[in-house]
């Protein structure tokens, strides 16, 4: 990384710190200040003291230095105690702040983004680094330790420069002093370059194996693994296996320890060879009179100091420069474009529902596969129509609906509504056009009134209704708690657990609850029993009013109700007109579909 880039990433990380928390940040450099400024106030006034004892000075004048010393350092003290316990406290808000970032990020980014492997990789491989040490801790960490250390350098040059001017020190030996001070710097430079080195070493092998225990962890903590490894005894080899990783963690841990350590080892005896030299120098400069006793111990203290402070601002830079490459990964996560905002048009809320989609010509390949999802499709629809969709399983269907919501953009073709390409509308606004259920709709452990209108606050009666209409009504009338009642039990002991088919009759109602004039449902009663299934369509006029209503279905009865029906097959859409025309069409896909689909009902009819 060049020199540049570390400037711009170093300012960029001060920028972040500040954002993440701004009391966090100013304690951080106000209470480095202090705390560093502290120990010179006694070097400085027991110099005078010392040197006040030799020349005789009165009782008065010395108590002066020794009130002045305890009193400083006590109000220092106790302004450096504030400041450190106002920061702990904020750090609790910069890591929360931290969190709140990526999860907020996750949400932002286009979800063509959220599913690609390499950016679920890369937010997995930052969450590992940042528990690591790596970005904010090592960020504030490295901040600390260089404005301590450049604290200390300042005050100590400031208060030994003199002796660089005292004329009875032959220059060979100040030359030598400065010359050993530097090889310190250098060589602690070093060995904390080898040591950060041997260390990314370590971490780049580990994080892969860290992201897999990180979700074996998950899996084996979530209860809903819980049936499973009790019913298959998977306890033992679960733990087997764990324990297998660990030995292995640890063994490659201690090798870094003992390297690290040989290192520091190293790094240290160099160091005390030279504050060794420095008390032969000041030996001899006090041997032939050139400084005073008290002169002796303020440079002594002073020169050990600096030459900490020399190496500690060396090390500080080195690893914040380490964690640059770190940080960078973690602001490229923040940085991932979102496309999908591009357009700025609004879309028009028509009281007729006169809206008309188009697909022109669409194809699509998912992000970093090569084969194509969707092939040509060329497909009208008027709104206020009900669409059915049917094809088998992965003939393209719910990614036609993707497409169609903008979950994703199509790789050829456009796709428009009203005449105008979809691109060209607010992002935002063009989902909210949307109501749809797909099949892996997410319920949260939340209250249930929340989960469908998708939001911390819901109207309960509207809530009721839209459950009701969505079949979940009697289940509804045996909960005591009605729509106050939380799902699931991460939040709350007594939640309700609910089935599959009941989830996604909440989800129905969700996108009831939303009212949007496109109502799609992906395979809406894939998990219901057949009752409510009966239940849902022969509601599904009602439940879809004057919407557009798309509906996915490999179940071909269930479409017959629909005014048009569009037959995917591999990617393309074959056939398109109402069941009677297709069903007329002997040979086409439509018509194999219902017969192969009758067979297997009049088989079963006959067994029975
Ligand atoms: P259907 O809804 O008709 O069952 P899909 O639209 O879900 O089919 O899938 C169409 C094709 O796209 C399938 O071959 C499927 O494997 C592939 N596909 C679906 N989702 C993804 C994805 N997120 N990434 C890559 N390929 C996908």
């Amino acid at each position: 990384m060049k020199l540049s880039e570390h400037v711009r990433i170093s300012k960029r990380a001060i920028r972040h710190l500040f954002s993440l928390s701004r009391s966090f940040a100013v304690c951080l450099f106000l209470d480095a200040v202090l705390r560093n400024a502290l120990p010179y106030v006694p070097i400085y006034f027991s110099a005078r003291l010392i040197d006040g004892l030799y020349e005789g000075r009165p009782l008065g004048s010395l108590a002066l230095y020794a009130a002045l010393t305890v009193g400083i350092v006590f109000l220092l003290s106790l302004v450096s105690a504030y400041l450190t316990s106002r920061r702990d406290v904020a750090q609790n808000e910069l890591n929360l702040n931290d969190e709140w970032i990526f999860s907020e990020k996750a949400m932002q980014m286009a979800y063509s983004s959220i599913e690609d492997p390499e950016v679920t990789m890369l937010r997995k491989r930052i969450a590992i680094e940042s528990q690591t040490g790596y970005n904010l801790w090592y960020l504030f960490n490295c901040t600390e330790q260089i404005v301590s250390s450049m604290t200390r350098i300042l005050l100590s040059l400031s208060m030994t420069l003199s002796f660089f001017f005292l004329e009875g020190i032959p220059l060979l030996m100040k030359l030598g002093f400065v010359a050993g001070i530097l090889f310190t710097v250098l060589c602690g430079a070093f060995t904390t370059r080898k040591s950060e080195a041997i260390f990314s070493h370590f971490m780049s092998t580990a994080v892969h194996m860290n992201v897999f225990d990180g979700k074996y962890n998950d899996y084996i903590r979530h209860y809903s693994s819980g049936k499973d490894i009790r019913l298959y005894d998977m306890a033992e080899s679960l733990l087997a296996f764990n324990v297998d990783i660990m030995t292995d963690f640890h063994r490659r841990s201690l090798y870094l320890c003992w390297k690290q350590a040989a290192l520091k080892a190293a790094d240290v005896a160099l160091s005390h060879v030279l504050k060794f030299c420095v008390y032969l120098i000041l030996l001899y400069a006090a041997l032939s009179g050139q400084i005073t006793a008290g002169s002796i111990a303020r440079y002594v203290s002073c020169v050990m100091l600096l030459l900490g402070a020399a190496s500690e601002a060396v090390a500080g830079i080195q690893r914040a420069f380490v964690n640059h490459t770190y940080l960078k990964r973690y602001f490229s996560y923040l940085d991932i474009p979102n496309p999908m905002y591009q357009g700025s048009l609004t879309v028009e809320k028509r009281d007729d529902n006169e809206y008309f989609v188009e697909f022109r010509d669409v194809s699509f390949r998912y992000p970093n596969t090569d084969t194509y999802a969707l092939r040509h499709v060329n497909l009208k629809f008027k709104v206020g129509e009900k669409l059915a969709i049917v094809g088998k399983n992965g003939s393209g269907k719910t990614t036609f609906i993707k497409l169609m919501c903008r979950l994703y953009d199509p790789t050829e073709g456009e796709i428009l509504l009203n005449g105008v390409n979809i691109k060209k509308y607010d992002y935002d606004e063009y989902l909210s056009i949307f109501s749809i259920v797909f099949q892996d709709f997410k319920l949260f452990a939340f209250r249930l009134g929340q989960n469908v209108s998708a939001g911390p606050v819901f109207d309960g009666e509207r809530a009721r209704q839209c459950l009701i209409k969505a079949g979940f009504g009697e289940r509804l009338a045996a909960m005591p708690e009605g729509t106050d009642s939380f799902l699931y039990k991460e939040f709350d002991g007594s939640g309700i657990e609910i089935s599959g088919g009941e989830g996604q009759k909440i989800a129905l109602a969700r996108a009831l609850y939303k009212d949007a004039p496109f109502l799609v449902l992906d395979e809406p009663t894939a998990a219901l029993d057949p009752v409510s299934e009966y239940e849902i369509y022969s509601k599904f006029n009602e439940i879809a009013g004057d919407k557009t209503a798309i509906y996915i279905s490999h179940r071909l009865a269930s479409c017959r109700f629909c005014d048009k029906i569009a037959v995917f097959d591999s990617g393309k859409l074959v056939q398109m007109g109402s069941h009677d025309t297709l069903i007329a069409q002997k040979g086409g896909r439509y018509h194999e579909l219902w017969h192969a689909q009758a067979q297997y009902y009049t088989d079963a009819t006959a067994e029975a």
